[in-house]
């Protein structure tokens, strides 16, 4: 397990990042278009090895005063190197029926699967049981529907076949409990949602901001800090690689330009940073780890 939580101001709102866990993902899943020799160059140093990504999964807790709000539930116990985030918000004194909001940046088991209490699998249960579940109604769409067609992703078709039929079971979960929202959307007061397909179709950005202090909640728009430096990889578990390519450099732009933290769930931990656009004419941005 990595070190567990980190606690910082965004304003006054009380932010702490809180680690669920990890997995080992190929490097072939997380960088699919980039060139062999280039990658293993650039990954050099960073994992166990060139060939593989650890690849954490940070949720975030903010506290406004009135409102507990937990943006991603990370994998929960699907898996064994998963499931944290229950003991990590105990030990920062936040119990299951204090969160009043859990936010879904999209449905991806390692977003969602912690936000299902799965003990009695036949009947699983909100695991927040006073908490509304806010995510896009793109996203709920795109899950539910008949047909859900997982063909563009580059990755392996165990976990294409796996991916609906957790989402599904979730939000089946889930069902009573769903804000739907459609557009940008204040969540809570300082705390906004932003469409950012592309990862999936109703994959979620968060901005939060205070007293002039302001964090983006990135979601998975990258998953490692290369896709930063080289903004043109792509992203094999992106449902529409172009949509969300675009949509990284539209956030991460708004970000360099207007000082924003930047907070990535999957980036190492702790998962926050600031983020300078490189003079290189390649483009691409630095990521300085730290809050
Ligand atoms: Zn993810």
């Amino acid at each position: 397990m990595p070190a567990g939580s980190h606690r910082f101001q965004v304003g006054a709102l009380w932010c702490t990042v809180l680690s669920d866990g990890y997995v080992a993902n190929p490097a072939s899943w997380y960088f699919p278009n980039a060139g062999g020799a280039e990658l293993a160059e650039a990954l050099a140093g960073r994992g166990p090895d060139s060939e593989t990504v650890l690849s954490p999964y940070t949720c975030l807790l903010v506290e406004t005063g009135s409102e507990v709000v937990l943006a991603d539930a990370g994998m929960g116990n699907g898996s064994s190197t998963s499931g944290a985030i229950l003991a990590r918000l105990e030990v920062a004194g936040i119990r299951p029926r204090d969160v009043t909001t859990v936010v879904l940046t999209h449905a991806h088991p390692d977003h969602i699967g912690g936000a299902v209490d799965w003990r009695n699998p036949r009947a699983p249960l909100p695991m927040f049981p006073n908490a509304r579940y806010v995510m896009a109604e793109a996203e709920w769409d795109f899950w539910t529907s008949a047909w859900v067609d997982l063909r563009g992703l580059r990755v392996s078709d165990d976990v294409k076949r796996a991916m609906p039929l957790t989402a599904r079971r979730c939000l089946d979960a889930l069902r009573h409990q769903v804000e739907l929202i459609g557009r940008e959307t204040e969540i809570v007061p300082g705390m906004r949602a932003i469409p950012a397909p592309g990862h999936t179709p109703g994959h979620l950005a968060l901005l939060l901001s205070s007293e002039g202090r302001r964090l983006l909640n990135l979601g998975d728009a990258a998953v490692h800090p290369l896709h930063l430096e080289h903004p043109e990889w792509e992203n094999g578990f992106d449902l529409d690689p172009h949509r969300a390519v675009a949509t990284r450099r539209s956030l991460l732009e708004r970000a360099a330009a207007e000082h924003m933290h930047v907070m990535a769930f999957h980036f190492p931990f702790p998962s926050v940073g600031c983020v300078a656009a490189r003079s290189l004419a390649s483009g691409g941005w630095d990521w300085t780890p730290g809050w």
